[in-house]
């Protein structure tokens, strides 16, 4: 409670000066006898006095009530206006301290040097990456390739009677004396048997030798040497192999 030094009236602490004569009021601590005294002198004044002071109160909680309003307001217009003016700007979903905190910071000129450097290096990282990732993808092809040619080479022995046809014994080989030669040496290779055949006069006499590795290939008949006397027309030798696997062999013939 506060006291009119002026005219004695109390009021309510939340006044400062007296409502009639506008004297700063003093508090009532100093001495307590005098509040008593000014009521029970002046019941009316004193009523209208705390009526007053009453008002004064619901109107001063009313300010603090709308002040906090405001207050409130103005915090929710800032939190909530912000946000999308903010993410336009810079298509930024980040809190909006984040993202408006960076933008003026940005347009500085230290930034923008370290942000292209930031961004080429992300995009030589990337480049890199990406060149890697070719190379393993290349790499990894290769080797598919290289399982799957070796997967079909490895199925490929099924097929091994392929060899056979390969040393298969060619056809009848015509054997031609060069000019005034009377003898022809042949050098092959003979699977199973092979047949020969040269020109020859009436009344000339054929001599042959056969010769091989391990004497796999002889005439037909045995022996690896053979003679006899030509009739006019085609001669024909035959040479067998009687190992296993084809043979090298080497011929040689003389007609005199
Ligand atoms: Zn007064």
């Amino acid at each position: 409670m506060k006291r009119c030094p002026q005219c004695s009236h109390v009021y309510t602490d939340d006044l400062s000066f007296c409502l009639s004569d506008g004297t700063p009021l003093i508090g009532l601590l100093e001495d307590q006898d005098r509040p008593t005294v000014v009521r029970s002198g002046d019941r009316s004044a004193t009523a209208s006095q705390t009526g007053s002071g009453l008002w004064l109160k619901v109107l001063a909680v009313l300010a603090v009530l709308f002040f906090g309003f405001l207050v409130l307001a103005g915090i929710a217009a800032w939190v909530f206006w912000p946000v999308p003016t903010a993410s336009n700007t810079n298509n930024n979903n980040g809190s909006n301290l984040a993202s408006v905190t960076p933008t003026p910071v940005s347009t500085a000129t230290p930034l923008p040097s370290p942000s292209p450097t930031i961004a080429s290096n992300t995009d030589i990282n990337a480049d890199d990456l990406k060149r890697q990732q070719d190379e393993l993808d290349r790499e990894r092809k290769r080797l598919e390739e290289e399982r799957r040619r070796l997967e079909e080479e490895k199925q490929r022995p099924p097929a091994t009677p392929r060899p056979p046809p390969r040393f298969n014994d060619p056809g009848t080989t015509r054997i031609t004396f060069r000019r005034g030669s009377v003898g022809h040496t042949v050098s092959s290779t003979v699977a199973r048997q092979r047949s020969f055949v040269l020109r020859t006069l009436n009344g000339q006499y054929l001599s042959a030798s056969v010769s091989s590795p391990g004497g796999c290939v002889t005439f037909r008949g045995g022996g690896s040497s053979t003679g006899f006397a030509t009739r006019q027309g085609d001669s024909f030798l035959y040479v067998t192999n009687n190992c296993s696997d084809p043979s090298r062999f080497t011929l040689s013939v003389t007609v005199r």
